[in-house]
């Protein structure tokens, strides 16, 4: 298996309630390195950007007011086969369904704030670091 990287997203709900640090040991203790992070409020702009692969869902005005409700942590996590590693370390989309020691079923507070969000693909994983990262703020 390679060592690839995907970008990651700690969302408001998180944030808010000083979960930074819980996600990011559960990250570390999967194996993946944060190789890059910053703490940013996103603009309505950016949010129905990130997410236009949604816009036609019932949610996604929802989703994008939500994630521009508080700050987010951006990121960058490396390690082998990461995109699915961490998929695995986040858990199911709705914590009801989530496995037992996922971030998810751990901490989220509902399908919507579910804590965090990871890239699905190898592929959507370089265009969502490259949405929001300099390469020199990458530092592996
Ligand atoms: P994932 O984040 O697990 O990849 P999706 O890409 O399907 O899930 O959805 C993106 C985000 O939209 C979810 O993480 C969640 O915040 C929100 N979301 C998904 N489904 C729903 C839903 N049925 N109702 C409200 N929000 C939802
Ligand atoms: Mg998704």
């Amino acid at each position: 298996m390679a060592v690839e990287r995907t970008f990651s997203i700690i969302k408001p709900d998180a944030t808010r309630r000083n979960l930074t640090g819980k996600v990011n040991a559960k990250i570390e203790e999967a194996g993946l390195r944060i190789i890059a992070q910053k703490r940013v409020r996103l603009t309505p702009i950016q949010a129905e950007g990130f997410y236009a692969v949604h816009r036609e869902r019932p949610f996604y005005k929802d989703l994008c007011a939500f994630m521009c409700s508080g700050p987010v942590v951006l990121q960058i996590l490396e390690g082998e086969n990461a995109v699915a590693r961490y998929r695995e370390v986040m858990g199911a989309t709705n914590p009801a369904n989530a496995a037992p020691g996922t971030i998810r079923k751990e901490f989220a507070e509902s399908i919507e704030a579910n804590s965090v969000h990871g890239s699905d693909s190898a592929e959507n994983a370089e265009t969502e670091m490259a949405y929001f990262f300099e390469d020199r703020e990458i530092v592996g």
